[in-house]
């Protein structure tokens, strides 16, 4: 072992260097943050070669002439005084690291200056002072870094490739940008605009501005100190990675599991195995409960109460998702305009009125649908048209719902036809009876009030060892489900009641997976998880199957009962229920409109 000497000044801050701007988009992070410190509203950042050159420049407070190199050197901040200050942090900074750990590693030039005041300029390359000049540069600051890591060979050679670490750039600059509504960014990529995000007003326009993305939902909820915001896209437009979800905690991007779990476990029964949803989450609370010095990046926080943090995301997020709002959009017959066409009169298409505000309308159509029970394909039966008006009141207030939606065709067995005012919309009939038993199991279960029905002959469930057991000891539970169980054998039970939802063949496969999961898992065993397991189970293998022909009645009916479960556009597995087709696509596929 050699001996043990103290590190020289430089070498101190190489190694810091690693550890707070490991890649040119965190060292982007650190000057933007100290822009927002410095009460920033406009900040301009522009980079290229990877983030080897960035430059960063802002409207704030500027620093004063005798502070500059004081703002370069180690360990020296504004920020706080004491290890104490950082409980009641109103700062993105703290460490008095940043600046010094840059200018170690790159040629750096900071030019500042206090309102009314002359700026000035100092240039220190990899650390060493070369120019400290007065300039006569407006308010604000701007910081220029050059040839990153160019003293630094082997941190130099850990870059990605250029492009690779442009993408980080963009999406730490886009993070930022979500974090701070109400300034403004323009970003630069090689002097040429690439971003201009003007300031906005609230979190859902930020979010449509920086993502590109239209239809988004906003939800916003106090609990005690806490405040949590989230905008949210739809669960059919999801992403296949966690990148897809912003998480901020104190207006800092951050990385962390209670937050991600709470917002999965707000969509659970919604998105498919490895789809992750598109969200921005932000959440305040008091500061002594949060802290944010945890990691050498601050891209992480801990909770003093992660529990309440996971319910704080989760339950307003599920209520949100529970309102389906997207669907509205969708099966809208409330935005009518004009006359469209939608009455059939044998097979051919008339003029009829959908109804509008002041009018009451009858399509004869709906019935000449009606097709022969016993038919198995999709030809209607001529004979079996009858003309029977079908009446949709229109009010005010017009109610919007799946019931409402103007059936026209089963197609392939399969898939339910139908039209709105301004889509083609195919329904999945057994995705749709899926969701429809589940919710209701569910519902009931939770309630406790389901409905239950005797066997004459109790059927006999045959298992392995143990899964009787296992089984048994979940009776409250079932009971509460409305199967009633009695042990016949250590190998076998009886089912004395059910409910008649669930055929015999689903509750069998069932209760099979419950004894599984309940061995499986042994204590750390969620019920409520696992009823809804379940329940999906069953319900799928009791939902109409796909290649069944339903008449007009059964389909109306489906749509009818859709309407009575706020997420039935997706079936308990994440599965969509429905596809949507615009008439506007239509028209442009027929190059009607370009
Ligand atoms: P920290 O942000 O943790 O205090 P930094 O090394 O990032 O540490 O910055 C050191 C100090 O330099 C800050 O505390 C602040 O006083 C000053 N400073 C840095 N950037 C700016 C800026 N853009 N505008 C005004 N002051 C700044
Ligand atoms: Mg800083």
């Amino acid at each position: 072992m050699s001996l043990i000497k103290a590190l020289n000044e430089d070498t101190i801050s190489q190694i810091s260097a690693g550890e707070v701007v490991e890649r040119p988009s965190h060292l982007i992070k650190e000057l933007v943050e100290n822009s927002l410190d410095a009460g920033a509203t406009e900040i301009e950042i522009d980079f290229d070669q990877g983030g080897r050159f960035v430059r960063v420049k802002d409207n704030g407070t500027g620093i004063a002439p005798n502070q500059m190199s004081l703002a370069l050197a180690r360990h020296t901040t504004s920020k706080i005084q004491k290890i104490d200050d950082i409980w009641k942090l109103n700062t993105y900074g703290f460490r008095g690291e940043a600046l010094a750990s840059i200018a170690s590693v790159s040629d750096l030039t900071l030019i500042s200056g206090q309102k009314g005041e002359d700026s000035y300029k100092l240039r220190q390359v990899f650390g060493k002072e070369e120019e400290s000049v007065s300039i006569g540069e407006s308010k604000g600051t701007k910081v220029i870094i050059r040839s990153l890591f160019e003293n630094t060979p082997a941190r130099f050679k850990f870059l990605k490739s250029e492009g690779t670490e442009n993408s980080s750039i963009k999406t730490t600059l886009k993070a930022l940008a979500l974090s701070q509504e109400k300034i403004s960014f323009r970003v630069l990529q090689k002097s040429k605009l690439l971003y201009y995000w003007p300031a906005q007003k609230n979190l859902l326009q930020r979010t449509a501005q920086v993502l590109g993305k239209k239809d988004l939902y906003f939800t916003e909820e106090t609990k005690g100190a806490y405040k949590i915001q989230a905008v949210i896209a739809p669960p059919h437009h999801t992403l296949k990675n966690r990148k897809s979800s912003w998480f901020f905690v104190s207006d800092r991007w951050i990385e962390s599991r209670v937050l991600q779990a709470g917002l999965m476990s707000a969509y659970r029964g919604l998105l498919m195995h490895g789809e992750y949803p598109l969200a921005v989450i932000k959440i305040t609370g008091p500061n002594d409960e949060i802290d944010v010095n945890v990691h050498p990046t601050k891209s992480q926080v801990r909770f003093k109460d992660s529990s309440f943090i996971f319910k704080l995301v989760e339950s307003p997020i599920r209520r949100l998702l529970e309102t389906a709002p997207w669907t509205k959009k969708i099966i809208s017959a409330s935005s009518l305009k004009k006359e469209e066409n939608l009455n059939f009169s044998n097979y051919e298409f008339k003029k009829t009125n959908w109804p509008n505000k002041k009018q009451e309308y009858s399509t004869k159509t709906l019935s000449q649908l009606a097709w022969d029970k016993e038919s198995k394909n999709l030809e209607p039966k001529e004979e079996s048209f009858k003309s029977i008006d079908y009446k949709i009141k229109s009010e005010q207030d017009q109610k919007i719902s799946w019931a409402h939606l103007q059936i026209l065709a089963q197609a392939h067995l399969t898939y339910i036809v139908c039209q709105s005012d301004h889509s083609l919309i195919f329904i999945d009939q057994h995705a749709s009876h899926e969701r429809i038993i589940y919710e209701r199991m569910f519902q009931s279960w939770k309630k406790g009030n389901v409905e239950v029905q005797n066997q004459l002959v109790p059927f006999v469930l045959d298992l392995e060892e143990g899964q009787t057991s296992a089984l048994l000891e979940l009776n409250d539970d079932l009971k509460k489900l409305g199967v009633q169980l009695e042990s016949l054998s250590p190998y076998s039970l009886t089912i004395n009641s059910y409910p008649p939802i669930i055929k015999e063949k689903a509750l069998q496969e069932g209760l099979l997976f419950l004894a599984k999961r309940r061995l499986e898992t042994g204590d750390r065993f969620s019920f409520e998880r696992v009823v809804s397991d379940l329940c999906a189970t069953l319900a799928c293998h009791s939902a109409i199957r796909a290649g069944k022909s339903l008449n007009l009645e059964q389909m109306r009916e489906l749509l009818k009962q859709m309407d009575e479960y706020p997420l039935s556009s997706f079936c308990p597995h994440g599965r969509p229920v429905f596809v949507e087709y615009p008439i506007s696509r239509l028209e442009k596929d027929f190059g009607r409109i370009v």
